[in-house]
Order: C-alpha cells, then sequence, then structure tokens
C-alpha cells in the first residue's frame, strides 16, 4: 500500500491541512504501507520557498513522519513537482501521440463568457477550438493552451466515505486544458501522471477534489497506469459553514505551537472532532494508530468553533 500527502505550499499550514495530513498518515500506519509526502508546487507564482519549508517543519513538529519525499529521496523521485517536468512533457508527448490533444485559443474573455453563471460552478468548456481545420489552427497567432478531449463515457468508482460515483465526462469535466499557454502543467495532469508513476495506490484527500476523481482516474488509464483507491474526506469549516483556510490567522500551526499547544493535543482534538476516538482526552501518536477508528467518519464537514483547541486543550 502506498498512500501520499500532496500539499501545495501556498501558505502556512492550517489546522485543514493537518486534518488531511493526519488522515493519510493514519491510513497508512493502520495498514503498515508507505507514506509518502509530494510537494505539489507546479503553480510557480503561489508557490513559495518560504511555505515549502515551513510546511516540512510543521508535519515534521505534528509528528506525521513519511517515508519517501523531497528531504529523504526514496525511489520514486524527485518528490517537488517543479522538478518533475521532464514527466509531464514526456506524459504530454505521449497524449499527443495517442491524439488526444488540441491546441485551444480561446481567450480568457470568451471562456468567461462561456462560463458557469455562478462563482464556484466549474464551467465545462463548448469543444470550440476542437472543430478548427487544419486551415484555421495554422492561421492563429495566439500561443495555445493544450486541451484534452474526453469520449463520451461514464466513469464508475466507489470512494471510501462518499460511496459510487458515476461520472459522465463531456458533463461533468468536458474537454479541460493539461497545459496551459504559459507552460504551466496543470494541476490534472501533473497529479495524474505523479500518483501513476509513484505508484500510489490510496488517494485519502478533501472532499474538494472528489469531483475531480473521474478525469484523473481516466486520465491515469490513459497514460497507462493502475488508478488508486480514493477516500475523500469531509472538510473542516468554521461556524459560518466556510472552509477554513490559510487566510484565516489563529489557526496556523506554527501560531498554535507558538502558543504552547502540543502537537498530541492538535491530532487529538482532530481525531475528537472527526469522530474517531471515543473519549476527549490527548492521546498519544502510538495511541491515535491504534485507537482511531477510520469507519466512524461521517460525510458531513466538521465545524470547527474558532480558538476552540485551546479551551479543549486546558480542560482535557
Ligand atoms: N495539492 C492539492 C492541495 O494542496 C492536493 C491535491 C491532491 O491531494 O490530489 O489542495
Amino acid at each position: 500500500m502506498r498512500g501520499r500527502f500532496a500539499p501545495s505550499p501556498t501558505g502556512y499550514m492550517h489546522l485543514g491541512n493537518a486534518w488531511t495530513a493526519f488522515l493519510c498518515w493514519l491510513q497508512v500506519r493502520q495498514a503498515g504501507g508507505t507514506l509518502v509526502l509530494r510537494i505539489e508546487d507546479n503553480d510557480e507564482q503561489r508557490s513559495k520557498p518560504v511555505f515549502r519549508s515551513a510546511l516540512l517543519e510543521d508535519l515534521h513538529w505534528l509528528g506525521l513522519q513519511w517515508d519517501e519525499g523531497p528531504d529523504i529521496g526514496g525511489t520514486y523521485g524527485p518528490y517537488c513537482q517543479q522538478k518533475r517536468y521532464d514527466l509531464y512533457n514526456a506524459a504530454l508527448e505521449q497524449l499527443q501521440r495517442q491524439e488526444q490533444l488540441y491546441p485551444c485559443y480561446c481567450s480568457r474573455s470568451r471562456l468567461q463568457a462561456i462560463g458557469a453563471p455562478h462563482a464556484g460552478e466549474h464551467s465545462i468548456y463548448d469543444g470550440h477550438c476542437y472543430t478548427l481545420t487544419p486551415e484555421e489552427r495554422h492561421g492563429m497567432t495566439k500561443k495555445p493552451s493544450w486541451r484534452i478531449h474526453v469520449p463520451s463515457q461514464t466513469i464508475t468508482f466507489t470512494d471510501g466515505i462518499y460511496g459510487v460515483q458515476k461520472s459522465y465526462l463531456p458533463t461533468s469535466c468536458g474537454d479541460f486544458v493539461v497545459r496551459r499557454a504559459d507552460d504551466m502543467y496543470a494541476y490534472q495532469l501533473a497529479v495524474s501522471v505523479d500518483d501513476g508513476s509513484m505508484g500510489i495506490t490510496h488517494v485519502l484527500r478533501g472532499r474538494d477534489l472528489l469531483s475531480s476523481t473521474a478525469q484523473q482516474i481516466w486520465l491515469i488509464s490513459l497514460l497507462g497506469y493502475t488508478p488508486p483507491v480514493y477516500t475523500h474526506v469531509p472538510m473542516l469549516v468554521d461556524e459560518h459553514g466556510f472552509r477554513l483556510s490559510k487566510r484565516q490567522h489563529g489557526l496556523t500551526i506554527r501560531q498554535m505551537r507558538d502558543e504552547s499547544v502540543t502537537s498530541e493535543t492538535i491530532l487529538s482534538y482532530l481525531a475528537w472532532q472527526g469522530g474517531l476516538v471515543s473519549e476527549p482526552r490527548v492521546y498519544s501518536l502510538d495511541e491515535l494508530v491504534h485507537q482511531c477508528d477510520l469507519t466512524k467518519l461521517g460525510r458531513d464537514d466538521i465545524v470547527i468553533v474558532p480558538n476552540s483547541i485551546k479551551t479543549w486543550n486546558s480542560a482535557s
């Protein structure tokens, strides 16, 4: 069993990231598998070296030790996406040879105009550039992005928490971008190449990525790899139902550490909030591995009242 935690170094680690990291670690440790740490820094504008080192430091401090990663190496490296561009180039060439890709010259404003009316819904591309003739393509001056054409196919998979999922590719994701016009690889391509080529058998991550899974399963298979088994976990939200984000101060792991909250307290608090343990108390890492019951995890978002960890800390 090979699991992975794949954070993006775009901010300081907060309770929401610690929640998914903890569950990845727990799933792998309970199964006696190998945990891979992969830094998803393919978004070069948003990723910062300072956040990358803070991430490693915070994960070490939490005690969520990994078996392969950027600092310790391993046979499936490199473990940072910025060092894996050769693999993405090769995958792009393979998809080009398989005649799955086409250049897309659509402007941002056209994409916005055909986009979903409400923010948050992802828009489905209308296939405009798929139908261009070779002559029309030849006449284009703009640098294109590259899209992959999805077939009329339904992908079915069983998620560890959310159960059977069926997704008809043309209406669930449509033809999606694999390489942007600025030469950056899209998350969907990078993550599929990485999970496939790193031999990942189990993916555990936030529910926000459940809707991307069908296209990744399809792409991983197309690249010739075996797709992993997926478990999406409920998100941590504040009392207004908003996801805990890196912008919310006071909930970063380093801030809690500076306020003398221990790492065992943070993980035990998360285990208690997620319903994984039977008593609200501080557990050691070893106890957490042996006593947390992942089958107790529900589907609903988990409401975290800001600063409740501090009162929980002193009460427990
Ligand atoms: N890098 C993504 C994030 O930090 C996670 C991607 C994944 O787990 O597939 O949100």
